[in-house]
């Protein structure tokens, strides 16, 4: 049954959810060392919905010790390659399966839209069979070498990784480690979000379920203070990559640091811009539609949202108008009503972060547009708001928000509008709308991001999935993600001459 027909009972399937409540650790759930527990909260009610370990250090040492084992004697590395792929084809399958369980999981415990999260459990899905498909294709290379020398170029497994991830994506952002990590026949040691961790721990199971072996894939819940940097400090992993807010990755750059050196894939956070150029004039009311989707989306509350909207003076104004009419009508539902396209904020501390910005903004001097109302129909739920106004020095132009708030600011000129879209320390994506091709190639060399999207009609249609990889830049992170080269980032080079 497809996750927008209204049949599905979710609050029926809500009532009837085992929740899982325990580490997984080398095949199976395990009791943790320690007997402290937090509350999993739904944001739609308040009410808790499990109660997971805090881990500690001893946790994580028995995760890396079944991760190690099982990366040393090669159940998994060195299993031929058509099983491997199968395995994972399969557990994408049972990721289908069971998309209205996850959709479910995902809605309860972080407020989204039941029928949004649909996206995300696909884009899961499209991230299992890709990398299952990209493992024969990544592969080493015969350099040119004198004599009877072969000189050869082989790529392998780094051994074991460590990832840590948020909140906002619970299921994608543990397959988006997942999936490229175990492709190059690595093992894990996965920390969700303490927002968020049960996707995780059902993902580890269904792999179980799907063939991998016990030890490739474990997952340890608790709070990033301890298990966080306990896996960002362990000394027997060998890469660790992350997902989440800039200040956390630099506090992991010193964990790597103070421990073994272990090298390190930064997703983290942005503030990124979308410029619309003075040639859009006559599309403004279809136009509206895209930015408020790519400022909006999952409540804002997505790493590239769109939050700083660039506007040519000439047509400033008409953007404003249209933009704020098209955020007008996100009207926030509860979570599990199938009709709902706007969920609710995901924790408490977010909520009153993004209010507290709110007011910043206010008291900055921006022009208020849309004053997003917030507490209806659930005590987190918030509606877009929009200023305009806004100056480059202004927080709310400068600090990420994550959450539905777009500043709109106006540009005299194309350089004015690359200045202003560069102006910021993050670097994760960046839109520009216009007609004008020779526009559209420089932005797309000037502007400083590691996804730039230049486009050049409303409607215009497509996607490369998850086949085009990029890296960020500057306080966004480093490290590939996607594509093949997203694989190759989990391997290790070596050389070997052959004499
Ligand atoms: P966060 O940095 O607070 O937490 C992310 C993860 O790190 C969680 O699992 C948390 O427990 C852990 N953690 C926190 N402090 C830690 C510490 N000292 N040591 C070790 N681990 C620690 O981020 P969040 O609030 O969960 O998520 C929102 C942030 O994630 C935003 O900044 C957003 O932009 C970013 N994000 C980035 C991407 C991307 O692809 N670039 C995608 C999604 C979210």
């Amino acid at each position: 049954m497809s996750l927008t027909q209204k049949a599905v009972d979710w609050e029926g399937m809500a009532q009837r959810l085992q929740w899982p409540t325990e580490h997984f650790i080398d095949g199976g759930f395990v009791r943790s060392s320690s007997p402290e527990r937090f509350d999993t909260i739904n944001p739609a009610t308040g009410e808790a919905l499990a109660r997971l370990p805090v881990g500690t250090e001893a946790d994580v040492d028995l995760a890396v010790k079944a991760a190690r084992r099982a990366f040393e004697d090669g159940r998994w590395r060195n299993r031929p390659i058509a099983e491997r792929k199968a395995i994972l084809l399969r557990a994408a399958d049972l990721i289908e399966a069971r998309r209205e369980e996850f959709a479910l999981i995902e809605a309860l415990e972080v407020g989204k839209a039941v029928t949004n999260a649909h996206a995300e459990i696909a884009m899961s899905m499209d991230w299992l069979r890709y990398y299952a498909e990209a493992i024969d294709k990544v592969y080493g290379a015969v350099a040119p070498s004198d004599g009877s020398l072969f000189a050869l170029n082989l790529i392998e497994p780094r051994g074991v990784c460590g990832a840590i991830v948020p909140w906002n994506f619970p299921l994608a952002n543990a397959v988006m480690k997942a999936a490229p990590a175990l492709a190059a026949g690595n093992t894990m040691v996965l920390k969700p979000s303490e927002v968020a961790s049960l996707s995780a721990l059902r993902l580890a199971e269904l792999l179980i379920e799907a063939g991998l072996p016990a030890g490739v894939l474990n997952v340890v819940t608790g709070l990033g203070r301890s298990v966080g940097s306990a896996i960002a400090r362990h000394a027997d992993i060998d890469l660790l990559t992350f997902t989440g807010s800039t200040a956390t990755g630099r506090a992991l750059m010193e964990y790597a640091g103070q421990s073994n050196g272990k090298p390190l894939m930064l997703e983290c956070g942005g503030k990124s811009p979308q410029i619309v150029c003075a040639d859009m004039a006559d599309e403004l009311e279809r136009l509206a539609g895209h930015i408020v989707h790519d400022a909006f989306w999952n409540q804002g509350q997505w790493c590239s949202a769109r939050t700083r909207l660039i506007v040519a003076s000439e047509i400033h104004d008409d953007v404003v108008e249209a933009v704020a009419a098209v955020a007008k009508t996100l009207t926030p539902g509860e979570p599990l009503d199938p009709d709902s396209r706007f969920g609710t904020i995901s924790t408490q501390a977010q909520f009153d972060k993004i209010l507290g910005y709110v007011a910043t903004g206010k008291r900055e001097g921006a022009t208020t547009v849309l004053d997003g109302a917030a507490g209806s129909p659930c005590a987190l739920s918030l509606a877009p708001t929009i200023f305009s106004d806004v100056s480059p020095d202004m927080t709310i132009a400068r600090q990420e928000i994550f959450g539905p708030v777009l500043s709109v600011m106006r540009a005299d000129n194309l350089d004015d509008a690359i200045a202003k879209a560069n102006d910021t320390e993050y670097g994760l994506s960046a839109t520009v709308w216009t007609h004008n091709a020779p526009v559209a190639f420089r932005m797309a060399r000037s502007l400083r991001a590691g996804r730039v999207a230049v486009r050049t009609s409303v409607d215009a249609k497509g996607s490369t999935g998850i086949a085009l990889g990029a890296e960020p830049c500057g306080a966004s992170g480093f490290g590939v993600e996607k594509g093949l080269d997203g694989l190759r980032a989990y391997c290790r080079l070596r050389a070997v001459e052959l004499y």
